[in-house]
């Protein structure tokens, strides 16, 4: 499948990976909107979250959580940091693979689109 994210997951394209287990995988955005930027993606294709079933929400959770640890291990945890899920084009979702965005590390705009 050519999916970015997925050539991730496997190695083929090079990432900055700061946490992974069986499940999911984080790494550094490429392109940072902020000092700390991180993704936080499946290791499955999933292609948004409109494609998430019941049986997936452990998987979230575990999502969220390592995002909370990441923030804490970044430093971003006591000023605060925000977590993003873009889902489909309306949406600004541009990568079709699930991810969370954790942005932080400066003050973010209230506006939220
Ligand atoms: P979206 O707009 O889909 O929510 O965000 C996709 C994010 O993936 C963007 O912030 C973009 O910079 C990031 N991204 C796209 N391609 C790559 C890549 O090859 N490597 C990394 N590390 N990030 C990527
Ligand atoms: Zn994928």
């Amino acid at each position: 499948m050519d999916c970015v994210f997925c050539k991730i997951v496997t190695g083929e394209i090079p990432a900055d990976i700061l946490y992974q287990d069986d499940e999911i995988i984080a790494f550094r955005d490429i392109n940072p909107l902020a000092p700390t930027h991180l993704l936080i993606i499946p290791r499955k294709h999933i292609p948004s979250l409109a494609r998430l079933s019941e049986a997936d929400s452990p998987l979230v959770g575990n999502m969220v959580n390592a995002a909370n640890q990441l923030a804490k291990r970044e430093g971003v945890a006591e000023g605060g940091y925000r977590l993003v899920l873009n889902c489909g084009k309306q949406g600004g979702q541009l990568v079709p693979h699930l991810h969370m965005h954790l942005l932080g590390g400066r003050q973010l705009s209230n506006a939220l689109g």
